[in-house]
């Protein structure tokens, strides 16, 4: 297993859909161990694989360490994970983002979600999701669709954030685990 470098705001890799996947490989296998490993390097509980470099539709998530959720869910990987229903209930939340380093806001989005994915084996499953672990979901399943959580706030916040990520795309704001630089200047 290895910690892979996380790629940071704006690499082009960033704002790609990425691609479903049909079989288990080894070297899949291995792909999602060094996720987690660099996710847990870096003290997150949610990763995608675009963050790390990676073209393919999967995420790890692991919320087992946070004492917000009463239910404790283990570290999972879901692969082609995909929303099919939304709940009602719309709460803002503070999110910050490996590849986005020392950027934190308050986003909106439903409280709990079912999401449709294959799990290590390949097999399909079903999971409703609600609290914090809804809310990572949403926002690694954002990340497979090239879309970054900042994307989401409101246009002050928004224009608010930009002079942070000139400086996280410049070098000048870096985080303490490796990461890539954006290949866009
Ligand atoms: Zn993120």
């Amino acid at each position: 297993m290895s910690v892979r470098p996380v790629y940071l705001y704006n690499h082009s890799l960033l704002r790609q859909k990425t691609n479903q996947i049909d079989t288990m490989t080894d070297e899949i296998k291995q792909f999602i161990a060094d996720m987690f490993e660099t996710m847990n390097n870096a003290s997150g509980i949610g990763l995608a694989a675009n963050q790390v470099g990676d073209n393919r539709s999967i995420i790890v998530v692991d919320v087992s360490d946070t004492e917000e959720d009463e239910v404790v869910f283990p570290p999972t990987v879901f692969i082609n994970p995909i929303i099919e229903k939304y709940s009602d209930d719309i709460i803002d939340y503070e999110e910050g983002c490996l590849s986005v380093p020392k950027l934190r806001d308050k986003v909106f989005r439903p409280d709990a979600v079912r999401v449709k994915y294959l799990d290590k084996n390949m097999n399909e499953q079903i999971i409703d999701a609600e609290g914090l672990l809804a809310r990572v979901l949403q926002h690694e399943i954002d990340h497979l669709n090239g879309i970054y959580f900042f994307d989401r706030l409101s246009a002050v916040r928004k224009t608010l954030a930009q002079g942070k990520l000139r400086k996280i795309m410049r070098g000048d704001i870096i985080p303490d685990y490796e990461y890539l630089l954006s290949d866009i200047q």
